[in-house]
């Protein structure tokens, strides 16, 4: 019965997913007022959270490391880490029915539309059920108040983590990645050592350097340049502000700036969300 129970729910989230994007598409509804989301949240279908995983949502500008991090708490967790630029790369890479399509999207430069987003975020679910996934961590949706209301109407979003590092570390990092043109390996060659000042603390990242048989065939993404990197963080705090603040005014938004590398902020960070990492506290013992 518990089974049966579980699916219903999650196989009502992702279809009702794509069908309130649709509805809203096709009507211009407003969301909220929309009879068939039913927001009451004591609907019998909706899982308390004591009998599900966590459904957390990671905020944060390119470069932050927000997938790093979304990754090794969906380990620790147990949880799909369902991030939707990956979605994305493998549809493209798919003979899916949405290929030729997002090709199209993709080539000519374009944003890929809320639609076609929540059509693979809706497979992506449905086929993590089938599998018996409960949970997950989003990396990397909800990006607009809209795609925030389409969520709200259909799931319980627990808690939404928005990382943050500060502004001068950041485009160093940005500045600093390379990839390698034979295995395609993602390396930085920033050694980010910032003195603190006036109150602002001073932090410490060091880069992650290649392996000697990549490191003489590191190339940088020509559209990593400061100029580039400015105009992208000046893009994705416009848009992120007001989802930031949705979920702000719903008391659900834990702001965290990370304090330095992986290894000063993942024990930080699982304070922060009251977690516990087994290794983390083994290498602390010995
Ligand atoms: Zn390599």
């Amino acid at each position: 019965m518990a089974v049966s129970l579980r699916a219903i729910r999650n196989i009502r989230f992702s279809s009702f997913l794509y069908r309130a994007l649709s509805s809203s598409l096709s009507s211009g509804a407003d969301l909220k007022s929309s009879a068939f989301f039913g927001h009451n949240k004591s609907l019998p279908l909706r899982a308390e959270p004591k009998d599900r995983n966590v459904q957390w949502v990671f905020l944060g500008c390119p470069g932050v490391g927000k997938g790093t991090y979304a990754s090794r708490l969906s380990n620790l967790l147990g949880v799909p880490h369902i991030a939707t630029g990956d979605l994305v790369r493998e549809e493209l890479n798919s003979s899916g029915p949405l290929a030729s399509q997002l090709e199209e999207v993709v080539n000519q430069g374009q944003l890929v539309s809320d639609e076609i987003i929540i059509n693979l975020l809706s497979k992506r679910l449905e086929a993590g059920e089938a599998k018996g996934e409960s949970g997950f961590i989003l990396d990397g949706f909800p990006r607009t108040i809209r795609q925030a209301e389409i969520l709200e109407g259909v799931t319980d979003i627990d808690l939404v983590v928005n990382l943050k590092l500060q502004e001068e570390a950041l485009l160093a990092k940005c500045l600093g990645r390379r990839i390698c043109s034979e295995c395609g390996g993602n390396y930085n060659v920033a050694s980010i050592d910032i003195k603190g000042e006036n109150g602002k603390p001073g932090m410490y990242m060091a880069p992650l350097l290649p392996p000697p048989h990549c490191a003489s065939k590191l190339i940088q993404r020509s559209d990593d340049t400061e100029e580039v990197v400015k105009e992208r963080l000046r893009v994705y705090n416009e848009m992120s502000r007001p989802v930031e603040e949705f979920y702000r005014q719903r008391g659900k938004l834990l702001e965290f700036t990370l304090p330095g590398g992986i290894p000063e902020s993942w024990p930080k960070l699982l304070q922060a969300l009251n977690l516990e990492d087994p290794e983390v506290k083994q290498s602390a013992a010995a």
